[in-house]
């Protein structure tokens, strides 16, 4: 087996390189960070070659960033045009075997870190691509033949972008006019579970996963190629609910892939047994009780949210596997989805987006909507949000006043009951737990209501007791 300066293991998947213990910083937040997959015969490729385009790691300044592109190219006679995406989301794992050596994201936004302790033994990048290649050609046999090129001048890596960003394009379409009810089958993956074990990933036709590298066509590709890997088929089952995106086959698989944590998953649902967050989401969906609407917020985006929340803390509270209600993770291409959040009003119910996002997306983005949602440019916090919305006349504007009708309608409630604790937070109109049998001494039958207005709440326990005369 070939001689690597640095080790590799499974086990420095989780190991972060922090800025003081960092050599250089590849891509990320400062700079522009790619990595592409495409397939190409065999002839076109020359095995196990790595070619480094601009500074290698010798010629880098100790602290310093530099735009980054990893382009692989594989060919095999199992390997197909389907596959790229799947190859191409394995990139994170292998990297991260690789002893202080970082990487984050996916696609356009890769950010990674070389430790300074790593970078001492290396003269060349190339090891680390040989490293990268040996650990793909040994878990994915389908891959016959592999070479890569990596990216470090910045004019090189902003044309690789560009060509790129247009691959990534055409793979999203692939999807657009097939839609859930077309098929009989969906597709799960598992990767994420090594991080977040609860994590159950459902790829649809119309939902594609939340790191936005795999689409139906690619799920159906992996499953084909590699039956026993990480994607899988899930016959749909019964289909329950069309508007939340409910199937039996989905519930079932929850059930099993979370160890029994979960037994639903709604497919186009915000607020009731939303799919999981596992932590590789592009974008995340968080609720403004205040306005009763839906914000996001993409990983690439530095500012604070209208709430004063940023994208990282946002994805902490987010992630982990679990249904937050009143957060939840997304790719990117779900917001094209004609069945995007429909259970929760879809588009009406979104208020807010960061401005470079909105950019990127508008063409996704209802025409009468458009100038309605707000961005931080319009909004910096929930005061002015409310405003813009009102004076753009918003759809969930209409939804105020109902709000505070019913928050008139105070109710008596029943004697004392306790709510199991549950970290969330609760949309407002029309948002209520529902009715709990009475207690022994209550009004048998009746059951109670408790509705929430304009509430950001943890509950660790809350108690209701009987209104006495
Ligand atoms: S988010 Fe889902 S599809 Fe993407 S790697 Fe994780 S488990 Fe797989």
């Amino acid at each position: 087996m070939t001689e690597f300066p640095f080790e590799i293991s499974p086990m420095f998947e989780g190991e972060r390189v922090r800025k003081e213990g960092m050599f250089v910083e590849l891509g990320g937040p400062k700079s522009i960070g790619l990595e592409l997959v495409r397939s190409k015969p065999m002839d076109e490729i020359e095995d196990d070659k790595v070619t480094i385009v601009g500074p290698d790691i010798k010629e880098m300044e100790e602290g310093k960033t530099y735009p980054w592109a990893m382009i692989f190219n594989i060919g095999g006679e199992l390997v197909e045009p389907d596959l790229e995406s799947v190859v191409e989301r394995r990139v994170h794992d292998f990297i991260n075997y690789c002893q202080g050596i970082m990487h984050l994201n996916q696609r356009y936004d890769v950010w990674m870190r070389i430790s300074k302790d790593t970078a001492g033994k290396l003269d060349s990048l190339e090891p680390f691509g040989k490293a990268v290649m040996m650990l793909f050609k040994t878990e994915l046999p389908f891959i016959e033949k592999m070479q890569v090129t990596f990216y470090t001048d910045e004019e090189e890596v902003k044309k690789q972008m560009d060509e790129a960003m247009e691959i990534f394009r055409a793979r999203d379409a692939r999807t657009k006019d097939l839609h859930d009810e077309d098929v009989d089958v969906f597709y799960g993956c598992t990767l994420c579970q090594s991080f977040a074990p609860t994590s159950v990933c459902v790829v649809s036709p119309d939902r594609i996963a939340l790191c936005g590298a795999i689409n139906w066509f690619d799920g159906r590709a992996a499953a084909k190629v590699d039956p026993e890997g990480p994607q899988f088929e899930i016959a749909k089952g019964e289909l329950l609910d069309a508007k939340t995106g409910e199937y039996s086959g989905v519930n079932e698989i929850a059930k099993k892939l979370s160890g029994g944590e979960f037994d639903k998953i709604k497919l186009h649902s915000f607020f009731d047994s939303p799919h999981t967050s596992c932590g590789c989401f592009e974008v995340v969906g968080f609720y403004i009780p205040e306005v009763d609407g839906i914000g996001w917020v993409n990983r690439e985006f530095q500012g604070m949210a209208p709430n004063g929340i940023g994208f990282s803390t946002m994805a902490g509270q987010t992630g982990g596997g679990k249904q937050i209600i009143g957060f939840l993770g997304i790719g990117v291409n779900y917001f094209y989805s004609p069945k995007f959040i429909q259970a929760d009003g879809g588009w009406n119910r979104v208020v807010w987006l960061p401005s470079m996002l909105k950019e990127k997306i508008t063409e996704a983005i209802p025409a009468d909507l458009v100038d309605k949602i707000a961005t931080e440019k319009d909004t910096p916090d929930i005061a002015s949000l409310k405003a813009f919305l009102q004076e753009k006349n918003h759809p969930v504007v209409a939804s105020w006043a109902a709000a505070e009708e019913e928050e008139e309608e105070e109710e008596e409630v029943a004697e004392e009951v306790a709510v199991p604790a549950a970290p969330m937070m609760m949309p407002t109109a029309g948002f209520q737990i529902p009715a709990m049998p009475m207690m022994a001494g209550g009004k048998s039958g009746s059951g109670i209501k408790v509705t929430f207005k304009n509430a950001k709440i943890t509950i660790d326990r809350m108690i209701i007791s009987e209104k006495k005369e």
